[in-house]
This record gives C-alpha cells, sequence and structure tokens, in this order.
C-alpha cells in the first residue's frame, strides 16, 4: 500500500513539473510572437515630488494583452523570459517603446523623466549598451531624462562587468536606479564603487510605515545614506496619506504608489499630466 501511495506521489509530482515545462513553454513561444503581433504595452505609473506634488517622472511597466489568457502581469512571464533568453528582444522592445514615448514628451516640451526596467540578464548581455546608444542618438534623446532601473542583484552578480556597463550608461548621460533597495543581501559597501544615482526604497518597508517604528528606522537610514551619497531617493509603494507624511518628515524627495496613481495606459498618463500641470521646458 505504502509503495503504491508512494509511486503515486511520484506521479503527481512528475506531472505537475511536466505542467509547469509546458506552461513554461507555451509561455515563451507566444512571447516571441506577442512581440511580433504588438500585443506588449507599456503602462505608466507616475512619480511625485512628495513636496509640490507635481510629477516629475514615470516608470514604464510592461503589460502583455494575451489573446486567450487576457491582461497579463510582468511576474506571469519576465521570469520566463529571462530563462528562455527571450529577454533580450523583450528589453529591446521595452527600450525602443520607451524613447519612442520619452521623445513625444520632449517634443512637447515636457519635462519630465522616464524609467525602464531592465534585467541582470540583459545587464550582461554584450550588445546591451551599443542599442542603448543607438536607441538614443536615433530618438535624439536627451538623456538626462531617461533612467535604467536595475536590482542589486543585478549589480552583484557580475560586479566586474556591472562596473563596467554602468560606467558606459553614465558616460551616455543616462541615470541608474537601484531598485527594491534594502532587501538584497548584497552589502552597501558597492554604493561607493558603482556610479548609481538613485534608489528605490522597496515598498515592503513602506507598507505599515506610519505604525511600524523598525520600517520607520529602515526608510530614515536608507534616506539619510542616500543623501550623504549625493544621489536621489524615491519611495515605491506608498499607499495612504499617512506614509506620505511620514516620508515627507524623514525628507524624502520622490514618491510612487496607488495614493497618486496605478500604472496606466499611456493616454491617461498623459491626461495624469495635465491636470496637475505639469512644468515646461524652455
Ligand atoms: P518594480 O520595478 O519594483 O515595479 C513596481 C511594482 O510595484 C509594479 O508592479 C507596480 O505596479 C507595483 N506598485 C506600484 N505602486 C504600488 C502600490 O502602491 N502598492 C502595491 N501593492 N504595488 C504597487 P508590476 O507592474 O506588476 O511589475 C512587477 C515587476 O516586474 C517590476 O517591479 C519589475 O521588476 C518587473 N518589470 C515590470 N516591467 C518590466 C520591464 O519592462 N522589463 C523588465 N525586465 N522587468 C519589468
Ligand atoms: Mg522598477
Ligand atoms: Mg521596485
Ligand atoms: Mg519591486
Amino acid at each position: 500500500k505504502a509503495k503504491q501511495s508512494g509511486r503515486n506521489c511520484y506521479a503527481f509530482y512528475t506531472d505537475a513539473i511536466t505542467k509547469l515545462a509546458d506552461r513554461k513553454l507555451k509561455i515563451a513561444n507566444e512571447l516571441k510572437k506577442a512581440i511580433q503581433n504588438d500585443e506588449l504595452e507599456l503602462y505608466y505609473q507616475p512619480q511625485i515630488n512628495l513636496l509640490t506634488q507635481q510629477i516629475v517622472g514615470a516608470e514604464a511597466l510592461i503589460r502583455w494583452h494575451h489573446p486567450e489568457e487576457g491582461l497579463l502581469a510582468p511576474n506571469a512571464f519576465i521570469g520566463i523570459a529571462e530563462e528562455s533568453g527571450i529577454i533580450h528582444e523583450l528589453s529591446k522592445w521595452v527600450l525602443r517603446k520607451g524613447c519612442q514615448q520619452l521623445k513625444k514628451w520632449q517634443d512637447n516640451k515636457l519635462n519630465i523623466s522616464l524609467s525602464l526596467n531592465v534585467s541582470s540578464k540583459d545587464f550582461n548581455f554584450p550588445d546591451f549598451i551599443t542599442d542603448i546608444g543607438a536607441l538614443i542618438e536615433e530618438h535624439a534623446i536627451q538623456t538626462q531624462f531617461l533612467e535604467l532601473e536595475l536590482t542589486e542583484t543585478a549589480i552583484m552578480e557580475h560586479p566586474q562587468q556591472a562596473l563596467f556597463t554602468l560606467t558606459q550608461i553614465r558616460e551616455m548621460g543616462v541615470s541608474v536606479a537601484v531598485d527594491d533597495f534594502g532587501i538584497g543581501h548584497s552589502a552597501i559597501a558597492y554604493l561607493k564603487k558603482f556610479p548609481v544615482t538613485k534608489l528605490k526604497i522597496d515598498r515592503s518597508f513602506i507598507h505599515e510605515l506610519e505604525s511600524d517604528e523598525s520600517n520607520r528606522t529602515l526608510v530614515a537610514t536608507i534616506i539619510n545614506l542616500a543623501k550623504s551619497f549625493d544621489l536621489s531617493v524615491v519611495a515605491e509603494g506608498i499607499e495612504i496619506a499617512a506614509h506620505e507624511q511620514v516620508l515627507i518628515e524623514l525628507g524624502c524627495d520622490i514618491g510612487q504608489g496607488y495614493l497618486y496613481s496605478k500604472p496606466v495606459p499611456c493616454a491617461e498618463f498623459e491626461q495624469l499630466l495635465g491636470t496637475v500641470n505639469p512644468c515646461h521646458v524652455d
């Protein structure tokens, strides 16, 4: 009997693993077509100057209009894109789309920055820098408004390569934000060595910021750390006014979160820009 159920168990797991592998393969194949079939879209989430309440930038967040499954969030496919190598093509699409959008805003004299998420996989890909350089040139981007977001893990995976790549990105005038700052296991000593320009405080620390003393201490520490390294600092995941209040008290410059807006399609984002009377560059 025990043997019987053991065999069933084994069969169950193999079955589950096969299903998962099938699922991954299916998503990977569909993702290739999704790029060609124009099923991907960048949503934009505003970044707010906490003191003036003006929109100073946007983070682009990818969405997939899957023909059968509807709107898919990145967690459903970015991991698979990374494992299968499709990430390079996907990131190219994101960079191109992002640069086109930034160019439009700049042509309309909108003084806002655009942050694009990149993968550690791109980061260690030799063509990455060439691609960005070509896009910047093609779209005549004012690069001080373009920012790439990457995680500590991406930086620490291959530190030598990362240092090289980051230096080249900074030489183009493009900013570099450390995403999800504080949850990685890496020592903060890398801040001394790597030319990053911004820290994004992970939203797990913003959650319950108003009542959780240890979160408040952590956030205060990150803000002070950023200031002492002359980096700007963004808080992610601001959901209620009480979060914002604490962040203002602690001297955080910029915020992002559902309190202001969820990520929205471009047209909606531009409407948001209209309502807050964005500053214009002359
Ligand atoms: P991330 O870069 O840390 O992006 C922030 C995530 O937090 C987004 O989820 C956003 O919708 C969500 N968020 C923003 N404000 C709030 C809030 O107030 N409360 C809560 N609960 N959540 C909030 P999303 O869009 O599902 O993206 C998830 C992750 O997928 C991103 O995390 C990023 O790592 C990755 N990602 C998104 N777009 C791209 C892309 O174009 N390329 C790559 N390589 N990765 C991407
Ligand atoms: Mg991000
Ligand atoms: Mg983040
Ligand atoms: Mg995150």
